[in-house]
């Protein structure tokens, strides 16, 4: 049973969200603390909680989640973005509800912290 998170709250209209894209499996909307000029999210619309707990059916999912964020960060006329999820409190997921962070606008460090 998956619990009720912040984005199973933006998925059902509890709390709002600047959307950037809606489909049938997922959507996007602007992090509410952006780390770079450019920062959204996809989630899908599945209650997944982490990439950790995606199963073999969810391969398309998966891949339709970055090919979404693709194509936002495209019609953003964006050309370099870093694309981050994180997996367990220790990578920092803080929202056990799956979600793919794209970042531009700034030079991104390497090693991240
Ligand atoms: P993570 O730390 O990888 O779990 O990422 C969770 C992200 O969700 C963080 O970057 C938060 O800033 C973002 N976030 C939390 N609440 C909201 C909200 N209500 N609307 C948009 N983004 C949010």
């Amino acid at each position: 049973m998956t619990e009720t998170t912040i984005f199973s709250k933006i998925l059902n209209g509890e709390i709002p969200c600047e959307k950037l894209h809606d489909d049938e499996y997922c959507i996007a909307f602007n992090d509410i603390s952006a780390q770079a000029p450019v920062h959204f999210l996809v989630i899908p619309k599945k209650p997944i909680v982490s990439l950790s707990e995606c199963m073999l059916e969810d391969v398309n999912l998966l891949g339709h989640l970055l090919f979404i964020g693709s194509k936002i960060a495209k019609s953003k006329n964006l050309s370099n973005w870093r694309t981050v999820i994180n997996t367990g409190e220790e990578s920092g997921q803080t929202v056990f509800h799956l979600h793919i962070h794209f970042l531009s606008g700034r030079k991104m460090k390497w090693p991240p912290g």
